[in-house]
């Protein structure tokens, strides 16, 4: 009898197996490919919503998690996985400017906005109002680190590479049985493939469409991020990530030629040099429609947990959310009232299927 079952190991399941881990319980983790949202993801953390310079839900509290996590993770997996960045926010007027530092002087973002305007020195870059630099910032290699830990996981024979199917799942009070498998609990995190989970598919997440693509560009010269119209993210060997777009319709992971369209006319709104794109990727966001994460336990069936809904900040939500799953599992701690799904039991009485 395993402690656990893990469905999905992207960025939500991979932070719920290492809390397994670091507390020496059991578990097999059930995986496909189905769902590419961690492997294609910017992997930006950024503790500040650069549209509107405010704070984003409980960023110190997730960036004091996922920091050391990553760090954590780079030591036992012995890959280099945080790349610490500045992220420069462009400017694209006198008032942006000035509404940058009104908010900087607020007492919750003073650690976070730097309050020197940075001016463009990059003669590739047009950045005439020149940028505001956000702190504490960097990028975590995602697509390394599922590689990584789905390996990790594989070497010890604890990952099993296939699609879950749901319809050999048992379940009975005491414990889960899937195939040959028995387990106390067992925890979703399947990202957008929660819409074919019939336990969980009650949960309003919409998903959000992302493309990124990958641009080789030796003249430019830059090792920041910059944040415009689109992100610019610098990978090392003249290669930056470009992206990324949200669409609401289109709920398949194939890349389009009209996001590829609209990412470089808004790149070349600001990038004066020549480019080559190389790569160009898509995938689903879970986005919820309050914006908060769905974690919690099924309002019927007590060995049944959720992790997920991170929306466009999987990188910093991740840890810190896996972090509250195990607790209330563990020790009956609540979770944050804001992620417990408990506050959509109501759709779960009241739904037709
Ligand atoms: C273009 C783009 C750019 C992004 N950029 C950033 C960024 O810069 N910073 C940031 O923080 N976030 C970013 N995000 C968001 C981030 O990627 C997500 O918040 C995060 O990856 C969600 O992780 P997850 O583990 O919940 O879901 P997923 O990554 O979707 O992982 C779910 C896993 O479960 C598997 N699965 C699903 N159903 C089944 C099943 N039935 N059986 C077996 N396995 C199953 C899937 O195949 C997948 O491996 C971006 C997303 C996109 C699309």
């Amino acid at each position: 009898m395993l402690d656990y079952i893990v469905v999905g190991l992207g960025l939500a399941g991979i932070s719920f197996c290492e809390r397994l881990e670091r507390n020496n319980k059991s578990f097999v983790a059930v995986s496909d490919n189905s769902q590419t949202s961690s492997i294609v993801a910017g992997g930006l953390y950024n503790p500040v919503i650069l549209k509107r310079f405010t704070l984003a839900w409980k960023a110190q509290e997730q960036l004091e998690k996922a920091i050391p996590f990553y760090q954590g993770l780079e030591e036992k997996l012995k890959i280099k996985l945080d790349f610490k960045v500045p992220v420069l926010r462009r400017f694209a007027s006198v008032e942006e400017q000035n509404l940058w530092y009104e908010a900087a002087d607020q007492k919750v973002l003073s650690s976070f906005l730097s309050t020197r305007l940075v001016q463009n020195e990059n003669p590739m870059v047009d950045a005439p109002f020149s940028f505001g630099e956000v702190l504490g910032t960097g990028r975590i290699d995602t697509a390394t680190l599922l590689k990584s830990y789905a390996n990790y996981l594989m070497e010890q024979q604890l990952f099993l590479e296939e699609t879950f199917d749901y319809n050999a799942l048992k379940i009975s009070k005491e414990h889960v049985e899937y195939k040959s498998i028995e387990a106390r609990q067992i925890v979703f995190a399947e990202g957008f493939g929660i819409k074919h989970n019939p336990y969980f598919k009650y949960l309003p997440l919409n998903g959000t469409k992302g493309e990124l693509l990958t641009i080789k560009a030796p003249a430019l010269l830059e090792s920041r991020v910059i944040k415009s119209s689109v992100f610019i993210i610098p990978l090392g060997d003249d290669l930056y990530r470009v992206g990324a777009t949200y669409k609401w319709q289109d709920k398949s992971n194939i890349p389009t030629q009209e996001a590829k369209s609209e990412l470089l006319q808004k790149l070349d709104t600001f990038l004066t040099c020549n480019y080559e794109v190389v790569n160009h990727v898509a995938g689903i966001r879970p986005t919820v429609a309050d914006r908060r994460p769905l974690v919690g336990r099924h309002p019927e069936h007590g060995n049944l947990y959720v992790l997920n809904g991170f929306g466009s900040r999987g990188v910093m939500i991740a840890p810190f959310a896996a972090e509250q799953l195990f607790a209330a599992i563990k020790q009956k701690e609540p979770i944050s009232e804001e992620m417990d799904i408990s506050r959509f039991t109501k759709k779960y009485f009241e739904r037709s299927d």
